[in-house]
């Protein structure tokens, strides 16, 4: 049994979400103590809970504690199993935070599977569901498993309510990742989208975001959309080049002015453009997972170029560290500018 201290470095939600992942993927048996210990309402929340049950049922596991606002749980995985499976968080949890949490092992099951998953599917703080399918999805699918996400209905913090649909099929011999240069940038825009309010509102942010940026104001457009319950707003930037695409997004809230939530935006896509790394923040804690268990399977691993390195990022790597047999090293030229390797061990 691996005990982990959920209350190191970043001591938030991820360490909960990779850890289960892990212990699925290992076969290994983990208890989380300190849950979310650093997070102001600690313990389990609906979402955390939702992400436990998920990879409980996929990987027929035995659990103890799994309660809201617990503090420690026991994970006991059993076989993991490909299938057809429905998660609802009941709230506006994030969805996409439960999908990351059984995504990285269903892509090495030994079959394919279907899942739903209804709650929130842009929220702030975790990664919108754009940035998934965008961003993250592919360059998981260079790896070797295919994945398929679609957005049936959007659900925006606080009201939720959406839903989202992914196929998966495996790669258990999950390949490499190389992503060290960007490669010429092919195309950028601006999204602004509501659903639910003004659409004032989405052009302002539209103008104010191109105009941060030093792009032309066609480079932006506005969508409405329509969410089952609740508005919503959420300006993406979203930067294609040949070799990565990145979304930085803006989430709005009920205090904060549309010009504000596209600043957000601009300034996390100036930040990239100038460091000219091809992985972003969020981008480099998240791809850290899928390498780490290629690198385990001794078929894959990799290493990419990033802005500097996160607590979420570095509290990841130890998490894997604990898990895991592999060789992650990272190494830093500039300030925006590291370099992340995760290798099989050195024999
Ligand atoms: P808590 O920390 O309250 O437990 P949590 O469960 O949301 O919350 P965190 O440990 O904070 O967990 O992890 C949040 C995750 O969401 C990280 O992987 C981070 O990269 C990702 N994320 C946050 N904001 C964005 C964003 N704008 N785009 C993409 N990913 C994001």
């Amino acid at each position: 049994m691996i005990t982990i201290d959920g209350s190191m470095g970043e001591g938030g939600g991820q360490i909960v979400r990779s850890s289960l992942a892990l212990s699925i993927v290992t076969g290994r048996p983990v208890t989380i103590e300190n849950v979310r210990a650093r997070r102001k309402k600690p313990g389990l929340k609906r979402q955390h809970l939702t992400a436990l049950r998920a990879a409980a049922r996929i990987s027929m596991a035995s659990v103890a504690g799994d309660e809201l606002g617990s503090s420690r749980f026991e994970f006991t995985p059993g076989q993991l199993t490909a299938g057809d499976y429905h998660f609802d968080i009941g709230t506006a949890g994030s969805t996409m935070l439960v999908l990351q949490t059984i995504l990285p092992a269903l892509i090495v099951a030994d079959g394919p599977s279907r899942v739903t998953f209804e709650g929130g599917t842009h929220n702030p703080m975790a990664p919108p569901f754009d940035f998934l399918q965008k961003a993250y999805a592919p360059l998981v699918e260079r790896m070797g498993p295919k994945i398929k996400l679609a957005l049936v209905r959007p659900g925006f913090y606080p009201a939720g309510g959406g839903r989202v649909e992914m196929a998966i099929t495996p790669e258990p011999k999950l390949g490499r990742l190389d992503l060290m240069t960007r490669g010429k940038i092919v195309d950028r825009r601006v999204r602004a989208i509501v659903s639910g309010l003004p659409r004032s509102i989405a052009e302002r942010e539209c103008l104010t975001a191109t105009r941060k940026l030093d792009w032309p104001e066609h480079y932006g457009s506005v969508e409405i959309v329509d969410s089952l319950r609740g508005p919503g707003n959420v300006v993406f930037v979203e930067v294609r080049s040949k070799n990565v695409t990145e979304v930085f997004t803006g989430f709005g809230e009920k205090t904060k002015r549309a010009e504000q939530v596209a600043e957000d935006a601009a300034r996390q896509t100036r930040r990239y453009l100038k460091a000219g790394v091809p992985v972003g923040e969020f981008l480099a804690d998240q791809l850290l997972l899928p390498l780490g268990i290629g690198a385990s399977l001794g078929s894959g691993g990799g290493q990419f170029r990033t802005l500097e390195l996160s607590r979420h990022s570095k509290t990841h790597i130890d998490v894997l560290r604990e898990f895991l047999d592999i060789d992650v090293t990272t190494e830093q030229s500039e300030t925006d500018h590291w370099k992340v390797t995760v290798s099989p061990p050195r024999v």
